[in-house]
């Protein structure tokens, strides 16, 4: 897999608890005053999957999902 992923928040889930901004600060934000979490940017690399996966993983609220890109 070379292509780019791109990265589903769903914020009706998202309930701001920042584990992604954690993992991933370059991708996710919390911005103060912000109930739910935001996307810095709505793709990541191939290399970057392994954080991404992570994130997903980890997200307790299970808001987080990808989608491969065709390359
Ligand atoms: S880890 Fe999940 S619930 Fe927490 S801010 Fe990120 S997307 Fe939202």
């Amino acid at each position: 897999m070379t292509g780019q992923v791109e990265i589903l928040l769903d914020t009706n889930l998202c309930n701001g608890y920042g584990v992604c901004v954690t993992i991933m600060p370059d991708v996710f934000d919390t911005p103060a005053g912000s109930p739910v979490a935001v996307l810095l940017r709505d793709r990541v690399e191939a290399d970057e999957t392994d954080d991404l996966d992570e994130a997903i993983r980890a997200c307790p609220a299970q808001a987080l999902a990808k989608r491969e890109l065709a390359s």
